[in-house]
This record gives C-alpha cells, sequence and structure tokens, in this order.
C-alpha cells in the first residue's frame, strides 16, 4: 500500500569524531523515504527553497519517491539543521534548527498522497503533523515522531497529533521527557493508558496509538504493546560514522514492512518481523555521512544482513534444574 510521508527535507551540516560535511541532503522525511521505498511506492510531502538542488530532487525521484507534492517556495531558503556528536554517538547537540521554507508552510496534499492508506509524520512542527493527518482521515495505519524540541514548545499540538495515530516512533528519552515516567516500560504503559482513556481528541473513532516504539541509539529499539513486549540490539557495527537520520531511516523500515502487508492484522509476529527489517536499514544508514550509505543500498544488502541479525539474536533454551 502506498505510503505518504510528511516531514523535514533539509540541508545538514555535521560533524562527528570522524569528519564533517556541509549541507548534506537529510531531512526526517528524506531518511524515512529512501528507506521505506525498498517496500513499496513512497509519496514525500513538504517544502523546499529556491536554494534546494534539481540534483538532490533527482536522487529521490530516481528511487522511485513520489516528488509531486514537493513544494517549490519562491524566494524560500531550505530547512537547515547543524549537529555534532562527540565520542558517544548516542547524543548530539544541535547547535542550529532554521525551519526557512516550514514557517508559514500549509500542506496540501494531491489526491494520490490524501488516498494513501499509509501515513508517516516524521518529525515536524506537531501543528503541521496535525494537519496532514486531517488530510488522510481513513488512513490503515498512522505513525508519528518527534523529538524534544517539540516536546519542550509545542507539548498540547504534539499531545493531540499522538492521539490521532495508531503508532508512535520515539527516542527512549523523549519517551521519559514526554511522560514524565523515569523507565522505558511504564513510560510506553503510560501513552498507552492515554490512549485507552482516550487522551487527546479521538480521530475518526481512533483512541490512540496502540504501539509504542523506543528507540534507542546503539542499543536497539523496543516494542511495546498493551500485550506484548518486545526488544532488539542494534546491528553490531564496527564502524559508525555518522547517526544523523537512524531514526528515520529506522521508521521507514518499520513503516515500509507494515504497508507491504496490507492484508490481515496487525499482529505481534508482523510487528516484530518490521522491527528487525528497520534495524537493519538504521545499521546501513549511520556507516556513512548523510543519506550516502542507504541512497546505494541494495535488496540483496538487506536481505543478507536480515539473515545475520537473525543468527545474532536467536537463541535455543535448554532446561536446566536449578539450584534453590
Ligand atoms: P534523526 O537523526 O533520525 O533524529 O534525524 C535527523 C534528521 O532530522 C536530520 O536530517 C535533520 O535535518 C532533521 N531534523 C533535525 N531537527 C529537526 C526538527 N526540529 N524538525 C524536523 N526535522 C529535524
Amino acid at each position: 500500500m502506498p505510503i505518504t510521508v510528511v516531514g523535514s527535507i533539509a540541508y545538514d551540516t555535521v560533524k562527528t569524531p570522524f569528519g564533517e560535511r556541509e549541507r548534506m541532503l537529510g531531512g526526517a522525511a528524506v531518511h524515512f523515504a529512501l528507506a521505506a521505498r525498498f517496500f513499496d511506492h513512497v509519496r514525500i510531502v513538504g517544502p523546499v527553497g529556491e536554494d534546494f538542488a534539481a540534483s538532490d530532487l533527482d536522487l529521490i525521484r530516481k528511487r522511485g519517491i513520489d516528488v509531486s507534492d514537493v513544494e517549490h517556495v519562491p524566494g524560500g531558503r531550505t530547512f537547515f539543521w547543524r549537529g555534532e556528536y562527540g565520542w558517544d554517538l548516542n547524543s548530539r547537540d544541535t547547535l542550529a534548527t532554521e525551519l526557512g521554507v516550514f514557517e508559514g508552510f500549509q500542506p496540501k496534499l494531491s489526491g494520490s498522497s490524501r488516498d494513501s492508506e499509509i501515513l508517516f509524520l516524521a518529525n515536524i512542527q506537531p501543528d503541521l503533523q496535525r494537519e496532514v493527518r486531517a488530510q488522510l482521515p481513513g488512513a490503515r495505519f498512522v505513525a508519528l515522531d518527534s523529538m524534544n524540541l517539540w516536546i519542550d514548545t509545542a507539548r498540547d499540538s504534539l499531545l493531540q497529533a499522538i492521539a490521532s495515530v495508531d503508532c508512535v516512533i520515539l527516542n527512549d528519552a523523549e519517551l521519559r521527557q514526554l511522560t514524565r515516567k523515569p523507565n522505558l516500560v511504564s513510560a510506553a504503559r503510560e501513552l498507552l493508558a492515554w490512549a485507552q482513556a482516550g487522551g487527546g481528541a479521538p480521530h475518526a473513532g481512533r483512541r490512540g496509538p496502540s504501539v509504542i516504539v523506543a528507540k534507542q541509539g546503539e542499543y536497539g529499539a523496543a516494542l511495546i504493546t498493551a500485550e506484548s513486549f518486545f526488544s532488539l540490539p542494534a546491528y553490531p557495527l564496527e564502524t559508525v560514522i555518522d547517526p544523523t537520520g537512524a531514526g528515520d531511516t529506522f521508521a521507514g523500515g518499520l513503516v515500509g514492512y507494515i504497508a507491504a502487508h496490507p492484508q490481515g492484522e496487525l499482529s505481534d509476529e508482523l510487528l516484530r518481523r518490521a522491527m528487525a527489517h528497520a534495524t537493519v536499514l538504521a545499521s546501513f544508514n549511520v556507516e556513512e555521512f548523510g543519506t550516502q550509505r542507504v541512497a546505494r543500498l541494495t535488496a540483496e544488502e538487506i536481505v543478507a544482513r536480515m539473515g545475520e541479525l537473525r543468527e545474532i539474536t536467536q537463541f535455543s533454551d535448554a532446561p536446566l534444574p536449578l539450584r534453590a
């Protein structure tokens, strides 16, 4: 089923202990789309400025991603983000966020983008996420990502956006910050409880998320629903160059895999396999700067690494009488 994604389309300047790159193609929606396109048709929604290079749009288009809802704003500047990582690649400093064309952006989706049954609200101002959500009232599966900036500055709007989706994908620290709960499981349970209590405005008869995904950087990710808990480590890499966009690439793998399974309910089995694909996609993203690695990724490489991840994570049970 085709996927519509709204979020930042950006230029990123990134410094890690392994080097620095100026104004690379980035943005949450771009990282997401480059991963999700391995699973289904993707339509990307968002504005770019006059500075956005035709070659960058071409790179996205050439990977089969529908760019007809990318709005070109005359005289505008493309969203810009600058970040820096120290030796702990799990945390970073944001040195600049320039919204540019996102200021005043009013998303107007084309008929085909509105027809998608799968929607990903990538990280962007929650008011915009809600405006897009409202334009796809019949979507079958809607997921959302956000970040500490919006929890700090637009909490009420973010809570309303969360109430209108099926799945929330956040960093574990952001999940704790949002719910004000001290640990991952209690934070996820709190979010699920809000949904069951009807926290926020119900959307098209929905009460809020039933699937919570907590991203834990190099430690992996956890999946929490009312019935179950599942966790995977990150794929172990010896060389990590730039984690920027890993979360969005992860979301692209997760939501893409779900979109490619239109039949049947969202079973626990399906969600676990989606988590594994998400983990594999994200592992490629961090191997090089920006979108470089995922932009030239092949389906064969994904399949091979899925096999390795399965090997790494499986174990057999051999019951042993334990000493009292
Ligand atoms: P991630 O590393 O998965 O959190 O995503 C990083 C990407 O998100 C970068 O490519 C940035 O352009 C983009 N980004 C950073 N800050 C923001 C923000 N406040 N709103 C939207 N996108 C952002």
